[in-house]
């Protein structure tokens, strides 16, 4: 997307917006399943906590992307958005047997990752087929927020309790008809995701009814010019043709399934919105928006660099600046960001904007939330309406009685 379509939505729908650029979406879908050609059966299901707009998922559907969901909601919500239950996989963490039984009333494909909801579910439920989540215990990961398979974390089934998991599977004669594993965001080693692959594929070998076999996600996408990223190309060059050898041996054609979040959105969002203050300190420069982390809460959260442009005037002398929110706590976008020169009233446009922005997004403040765009052949079609002040009232209930005086 250019600058200047980007200014013209700011002006047509008002800001602080999102911009969603749906050619970039599909263009990450046609990369990823390009990469694993060689793969008889791919199937790519899209993580769609990273960016929950039902317009987005039904852009994904229109690709043959399935869903991977974390809460039934996100079930919801994918059918609504008019997937097919067998489309999509629910695959959650820490939730109750209730939930996981409501959704598999829905037809969805269940993933179940402790020991204890496996024994209850598998008694209770031995025909169903389940997917089983496996922790390989491998560290993929950037962030220490966003690496999920290390040895003290709560995701998954321990590889080393694979012993026990096969006697509940034997005793319940539950139905395990896939494995699966995540190892968390920003997957920079090839080498290392490909040593977790052997991990699975040893565990699969307990398990006789396979379909499929799903290796997350967390593809680490470029944040800044140069930035390192996840080389899908390699990867699927050997992965395609080990899980190919895997096949042989296993002696059954498999699904190999992929559930990107970030890798499908993060590049295709833009952030835009307009500085209320240049404001200068005894230390610093500080560029004040109007927006804050109630609205892109990962700076604050995760600590990300998210690009940050003046694309009011994209063409003026760089000076430092620190850019902050207007939240009433420490509330930093950037520190000692090279940006061209700013002026009150410019737009300022964060980069990598698709993935856990809107989606995080929350009130706090009492701020209403943005609103949504996907720019598709050239126009911008609003997929999210601007909050008002009704939002905030929605479901306040006022106090019916009179409140005594202490
Ligand atoms: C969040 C999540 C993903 C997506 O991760 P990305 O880093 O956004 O690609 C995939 N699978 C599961 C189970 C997840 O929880």
């Amino acid at each position: 997307m250019q600058s200047k379509d980007l200014l013209q939505l700011a002006e047509q729908f008002g800001n602080p917006l999102y911009v969603y650029d749906a050619e970039k979406i599909q263009s990450q879908y046609n990369r990823l399943s390009k990469a694993f050609s060689k793969v008889n059966k791919l199937r790519i299901n899209y993580a769609m906590k990273a960016l929950s707009n039902v317009a987005i998922l039904q852009l994904l559907k229109e690709m043959g992307s399935g869903l991977d969901t974390v809460s039934i909601q996100e079930v919801m919500l994918g059918l609504h958005a008019g997937y097919e239950p067998e489309k999509i996989f629910y695959t959650p963490n820490g939730v109750s047997l209730e939930e996981i039984e409501e959704v598999n009333a829905m037809g969805v494909q269940i993933n179940i990752d402790n020991l204890s909801i496996l024994e209850q579910f598998g008694t209770k439920y031995p025909d169903v087929p389940v997917c089983i989540r496996i922790n390989p215990h491998v560290m993929a990961g950037g962030n220490a927020n966003i690496s999920v398979g290390h040895i003290d974390s709560k995701f998954g089934i321990s590889v080393h309790q694979l012993p026990h998991l096969v006697r509940i599977v034997e005793n319940t004669k539950m139905n395990i008809v896939g494995i699966h594993m995540h190892t968390g965001s920003d997957i920079l080693d090839i080498e290392v995701f490909l040593y977790a692959a052997e991990i699975l594929f040893d565990a699969a070998k307990n398990f006789k009814n396979l379909e499929f076999l799903d290796f997350g996600s967390g593809f680490k996408v470029p944040y800044k010019k140069d930035d390192i990223e996840t080389d899908i190309e390699e990867l699927g060059k050997k992965l395609s043709k080990r899980f190919n050898a895997f096949c042989v041996e296993y002696g059954k054609e498999l699904t190999l399934i992929f559930e990107p979040g970030k890798f499908l959105v993060s590049e295709a969002g833009f952030f835009l919105a307009k500085v209320n203050v240049v404001k200068q300190t005894t230390s610093t420069v500080f560029a004040g928006i109007d927006s804050g982390f109630n609205h892109l809460i990962r700076p604050m959260f995760y600590g990300s660099q998210h690009h940050i442009e003046n694309i009011s005037h994209p063409k003026g002398k760089e000076r430092f600046y620190s850019v902050v929110g207007y939240i009433c706590e420490t509330d930093t976008f950037a520190n000692n960001r090279r940006i061209s020169e700013i002026k009150e009233g410019d737009i300022l446009c964060f980069r990598n904007a698709g993935a856990y922005c809107f989606s995080m997004a929350s009130n706090y403040n009492s701020r209403y939330k943005p609103a949504e765009v996907l720019w598709m052949n050239g126009e911008g079609h609003l997929i999210r309406a601007h909050e008002t002040f009704e939002d905030l009232l929605k479901n306040q209930i006022p106090l019916p009685v009179a409140i005594p005086t202490v």
